[in-house]
């Protein structure tokens, strides 16, 4: 089975947004992959459909609730349904690499997207939610976090990319950041191409974007060099 995202949200009407243009966008319509979306508020309670609340114990801002978000998934996703459940939340585990390629294995995803300031705790421990952050800041809401972990997963999908995202010199595949690109024309304000890579010397293009890689990785990812375990949970 194709790839299937299902996003719960309060903001269905941002989907697929900048997923539907451009090669994701194309992968859409082809059919490569596909995406629903389940407004949170339907599962509302009262004649406003309320979805949220004050935090217990006081303190500012609100928290979505756990019987409101548990009957958004619910009806959203099967019991039967595999994929895993990710939560985006600044807590969770950070995206990379490895989790994107692990996420495209699956038959897809299903994303909650928190707002306010998070979703009360037992809906994540009674529904199993796996949470997932897309880096040490803070987003108004899982939308935009949902796009940026569905756009790497997306162009990953055969087909989507063509040959391209196959391609096992992009940063991070290797475990290193990418050498230097270059293009036409062949002398820029004074800048030229580098040797190497007029050479027509296969091996020797292939062994100095390699040194370049190392080079680059070396001076600005040390980490990626000499990583330590993974922080979070999920
Ligand atoms: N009070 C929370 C932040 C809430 S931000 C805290 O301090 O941890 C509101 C929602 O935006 C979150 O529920 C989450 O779904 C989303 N969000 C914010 N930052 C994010 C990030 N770095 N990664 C993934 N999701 C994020």
């Amino acid at each position: 089975m194709a790839f299937h995202a299902s996003i719960l949200t309060l903001y269905p009407e941002m989907f697929p947004g900048p997923l539907g243009a451009s090669l994701a966008g194309e992968g859409l319509r082809r059919g490569l992959w596909s995406l629903d979306t389940h407004q949170i508020r339907d599962h509302g309670i009262g004649r406003h459909r309320n979805v949220d609340d004050n935090p217990a114990g006081g303190g500012a801002g609100m928290v979505l609730r756990c019987d409101v978000l548990a009957a958004a998934i619910d009806a959203a996703v099967p019991a039967e349904d595999t994929r895993p459940r990710l939560l985006m939340s600044p807590r969770g585990r950070r995206l990379d690499q490895a989790l994107v390629r692990e996420f495209v294995a699956s038959e897809g995803v299903v994303i909650v997207c928190g707002r306010f300031e998070g979703v009360d705790e037992r809906v994540i421990e009674g529904r199993n939610l796996i949470e997932v952050s897309v880096g040490d800041y803070i987003l108004s809401g899982g939308e935009m976090a949902a796009f940026v972990l569905l756009d790497a997963c997306v162009r990953l999908i055969p087909g989507v990319m063509g040959k391209v995202a196959s391609g096992q010199d992009e940063s991070f595949e290797n475990g290193l950041l990418e050498y230097p690109q270059y293009t036409r024309p062949r002398e820029w304000e004074g800048r030229g191409l580098p040797e190497a890579l007029l050479s027509g010397d296969h091996a020797r293009i292939a062994k100095w974007r390699r040194e370049q890689a190392e080079a680059i990785t070396r001076e600005r990812r040390p980490d990626l060099l000499n990583p330590s375990p993974p922080r979070g949970k999920g």
